[in-house]
């Protein structure tokens, strides 16, 4: 036996814990515990004990099924496991040795002779089945058993699954009543704060900080904003809901993105970008529903606006494949990397630092709730479409770029 043997103790009775660990301690065993199934796998691979001492009733996994379990991994094959646990049925010390234990200690444990027992067994006794009748006849219960508790397992899943996805499409109602709910008095503080900017008697100026016409200028951006927000997690709540209704008609994507253009150029203040549309008068109409393409493409700029640095480029070049569009977003900015590319479409899905997060649609690196392409991927999959991205990598000083393109059918018009 080796100076200080190791001992896997698995116990979740903390008292029969701190016996069994008192005594062999104090006669120079290391010992290391584990309370429940998963944990006594994890630690027996991550330490590899000389011995395991295995507690049967533990929670989740079972002490049968994890010495069944250890008995699949390559370096626990030889090692001694003793079942230590109260004989409560007959067969219980022949239920251990068919799991694949070496031997059996009853509980409660005999303080004095303990010692002896696990020196035993960490110097090779083991304990088997003598008939090989019986032995068969365990090995058919066990199995019996090991079905009956992934049987109830699963069904326990599944019933937690079902329940989650009640909760999960309670919470998406929620959100979609709330934002529908907001978004009527905004769009009335909206119109009033526009009618109020309109007029003409409206005292002061754009330029003058705190005159009438500053603030209300500021005011209706903010209620703009306020309402894209508003709009964008309705938006996604749709999708998620599979609500999202579209409302179809013959569509000039054309004229559709040169719009969304213009209209991000508006808002963007001075970042000297150059913007450069390729291929898109030639190409013809598609059935669609304009307002929700038009958020989609103005989701894709607004993004190429973000994750470029000034005076960088973006071009958007349209082309028509068989029965279909592809439009090709591209900017010369910060790019993406290859393992973000997938996820990037999944709701709230943010690259990066949010304690850094800017509310701007267009300031460099301004951030967003990470549901502009979970809604753009929204839209383009309603209208049977595809999305998706390359990028060659994330780096801010090379500015590798990255590419969205859009598939979108043309519909029968
Ligand atoms: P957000 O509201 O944060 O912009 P999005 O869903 O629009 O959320 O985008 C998700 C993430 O994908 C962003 O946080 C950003 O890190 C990354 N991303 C989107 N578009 C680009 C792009 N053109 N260049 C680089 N990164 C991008």
């Amino acid at each position: 036996m080796k100076e200080k043997s190791k001992i896997l103790y698995v116990e979740d009775d903390p008292s029969s814990e701190i016996l069994v660990r008192r005594v062999l301690e104090s006669e120079g065993f290391q010992v290391v515990t584990a309370s429940n199934g998963l944990s006594a796998i994890e630690t027996a691979r991550n330490e590899l004990p000389d011995m395991i001492l295995m507690d049967i009733n533990i929670s989740g996994l079972d002490g049968y099924e994890v010495t069944t379990r250890l008995r699949t991994i390559d370096k626990l094959k030889q090692i001694p496991i003793v079942a230590v646990t109260a004989a409560t049925l007959s067969g219980d010390r022949e239920r251990a040795l068919t799991a694949g234990c070496t031997g059996y200690i009853p509980k409660p444990i005999d303080v004095d002779r303990f010692p002896e027992q696990v020196i035993a067994f960490l110097t090779g006794t083991t304990e088997e089945i003598e008939s090989a009748e019986e032995k068969a006849e365990y090995l058919r219960e066990y199995s019996h058993r090991l079905v009956d508790r992934l049987e109830e397992k699963i069904r326990a899943l599944e019933e937690n699954n079902i329940e989650l996805q009640r909760l999960d499409r309670m919470k998406t109602d929620f959100i979609i009543i709330a934002g529908h709910e907001l978004r009527t008095p905004l769009t009335t503080i909206y119109g009033y704060a526009q009618i109020l900017q309109t007029n003409p008697e409206l005292p002061g100026s754009s330029e003058n900080p705190g005159s009438p016409r500053f603030l209300v200028e500021k005011m209706t951006e903010a209620v703009w904003r306020l309402n894209q927000v508003v709009g964008d997690i309705l938006n996604v709540s749709l999708i998620d809901a599979n609500k999202l209704d579209l409302s179809k008609g013959p569509v000039f994507l054309n004229s559709l993105i040169q719009q969304a253009v213009e209209d991000v150029n508006a808002i963007g203040g001075d970042r000297q970008l150059i913007f450069t549309l390729e291929g898109l008068d030639d190409l013809p109409m598609v059935l669609g529903d304009s307002k929700r393409l038009y958020q989609a493409f103005w989701n894709l700029i607004t993004n190429a606006v973000k994750y470029t640095p000034d005076g960088g480029h973006i071009t958007i070049k349209g082309r028509r494949i068989e029965d279909a569009i592809q439009i090709a977003v591209q900017d010369t900015g910060i790019g993406i990397d290859p393992e973000d590319l997938d996820h990037i479409f999944d709701r709230f899905y943010i690259l990066h630092d949010t304690a850094l997060h800017r509310s701007s649609k267009t300031a460099f690196k301004g951030g967003g709730l990470g549901v502009g392409l979970a809604v753009a991927r929204g839209i383009i999959e309603g209208h049977g479409g595809r999305i998706w991205v390359e990028s060659e990598g994330h780096d801010e000083e090379q500015l590798p770029g990255s590419i969205f393109h859009i598939l979108l059918p043309i519909g029968e018009l």
